[in-house]
């Protein structure tokens, strides 16, 4: 024996944030043979969708489907509120941010970006000044993402709609909650949140393909003052999912709906809330283990303030040896995928490749997230990363419930 033999044989784990880990359950559902279209099972199961889908966003208004990913639910979203030389004002905590306000921008928004850089969320104050400067009321909507998943900060979604009631203004409060939805609470009523865009393959379980656009009667009054919508994106239709697929939108997307369907009844048997509480601990474990690895070494996570670190995602640098050659070690080694860093630095720049992710959002638990990260305190050791000690420890006290 001259060396470890390969590892990486038996079942892979893909811990990247996105598309998330798709279970059995949901991939049994969808090896079927292409159903009717028009009539039968589908078609009735389609009232029940909407409503178990407005049970996660906790929401009592509407829910549009569209067959395409969450770029889709971006250009949909903005689609149905504004028109070309509208303002919106686009706070913005990493890439995410920043991609919804060129999507806005290419649609012939003017947008004021705020950016409030990779590694603190959002400025509550600076984003009251921005709107006590519009005294005109100009600003259509306020785009938020409510978790980046780049940097992985997460906002204060309901502070901000304090903000603008404090404010007085009417603009609406749109949030991305395409990584965060059923993993960080959310409440979108509560909070007060207008219109909310999520995607299919993230909490929600479901392999990458199908996104939803949540919006209120407010929404819907500012969709009916647009003097046009484009035909596909246009949300009025989208809202009676049970008939646009036959008679609006082209073909139902068949098997993305029976798999969504599994997704759902294993998310509201578990309970909306136990699953926000299962992230929120597998977070504090994944936590405590990248804390203890950042006492030495070049290991470091983006966010500091446990307050503003999501329960789906985590960003993190590690210099030398730098995060790509982890990724590739635990990834060859053994079976391990890790995610890369996005929007951190250029590609192409060589400090790009000291950034990576970890994703833990969906369809896990907790020997998946001891196991990822024992993945990674070997991959630290098989290549002789200066690292702090006590990872696996401090993460299997939050996990055995010591901590
Ligand atoms: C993944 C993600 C997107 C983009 O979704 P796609 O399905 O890749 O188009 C947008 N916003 C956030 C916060 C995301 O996590």
């Amino acid at each position: 024996m001259n060396k470890t033999p390969n590892l990486a044989q038996g079942r892979p784990y893909l811990a990247i944030p996105g598309p998330s880990v798709i279970p059995d359950a949901v991939l049994q559902a969808m090896h079927r043979a292409a159903p009717n279209i028009y009539a039968g099972e589908l078609v009735e199961m389609m009232p029940g969708l909407t409503a178990d889908l407005k049970r996660i966003a906790r929401t009592a208004h509407h829910v549009a489907m569209y067959t395409g990913n969450g770029h889709a639910a971006w250009e949909a979203s903005l689609a149905n509120v504004i028109q070309p030389g509208d303002k919106v004002l686009v706070p913005a905590t990493g890439r995410f941010g920043i991609g919804w306000s060129e999507c806005a921008r290419l649609q012939g928004a003017e947008v004021e970006v705020l950016d409030f850089g990779k590694q603190s969320p959002m400025d509550m104050e600076k984003i009251a000044d921005a709107l006590r400067a519009d005294k005109a009321h100009e600003i259509k909507a306020v785009l938020a993402v409510h978790v980046d998943t780049s940097t992985s900060i997460r906002n204060d979604i309901a502070a901000l709609r304090g903000v603008l009631d404090a404010e007085g203004h009417p603009a609406l409060l749109m949030a991305d909650c395409i990584a965060s939805l059923g993993c960080d609470i959310f409440e979108m009523d509560a909070w007060g949140v207008d219109v909310m865009v999520t995607g299919c393959q993230k909490g929600l379980m479901v392999p990458p393909g199908m996104s939803f656009v949540f919006f209120n009667d407010k929404a819907e009054a500012a969709r009916a003052k647009l003097p046009r919508v484009s035909w596909y994106w246009d949300w009025t239709p989208r809202a009676h999912a049970e008939e646009f697929f036959q008679y609006h939108a082209g073909t139902a997307p068949t098997h993305h709906l029976y798999g969504l369907r599994t997704a759902l009844d294993m998310i509201h048997a578990e309970g909306v809330e136990q699953v926000w509480a299962r992230h929120a601990t597998l977070a504090r474990a994944v936590w405590a283990a990248c804390e203890a690895w950042s006492t030495g070494g070049s290991f470091a996570m983006n966010v500091s303030d446990r307050a503003h670190r999501s329960n789906a995602v985590t960003s993190l640098r590690l210099q030398s040896p730098n995060a790509t050659a982890l990724r590739d070690f635990v990834e060859r080694q053994l079976g391990l995928t890790l995610g890369i860093g996005l929007g951190m630095a250029p590609p192409g720049d060589p400090s790009w490749h000291g950034f990576f992710r970890l994703g833990h959002m969906g369809h896990v638990n907790g020997h998946m997230i001891m196991g990822m990260l024992g993945g990674i305190e070997a991959g630290l050791r098989g290549l002789g990363v200066d690292h702090g000690a006590g990872a696996l420890d401090a993460a299997a006290d939050v996990i055995g419930g010591n901590a």
